[in-house]
């Protein structure tokens, strides 16, 4: 009786997608309490949002990157 190979990848492509966030771990935004407003225009918005597109909190992330 043999294993078979599907336990052990030897490749390193297997890796589980869960086990580690490749893209984004915690952004600057994604800390950052929703104030009824958008944190990059201040445009009005409901009480769970915290920027009213992803441009406004792509713009945001970028200035704090370089801020920092
Ligand atoms: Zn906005």
């Amino acid at each position: 009786m043999e294993p078979t190979q599907e336990s052990v990848p030897d490749d390193g492509a297997g890796v589980a997608p869960s086990a580690t966030a490749p893209l984004a771990p915690a952004r600057t935004r994604q800390t950052l309490p929703p104030k009824g407003a958008c944190w990059y225009c201040d445009k009005p918005l409901d009480n769970v949002r915290r920027f009213c597109d992803k441009e406004c909190a792509d713009a945001f992330d970028e200035e704090k990157e370089y801020t920092r």
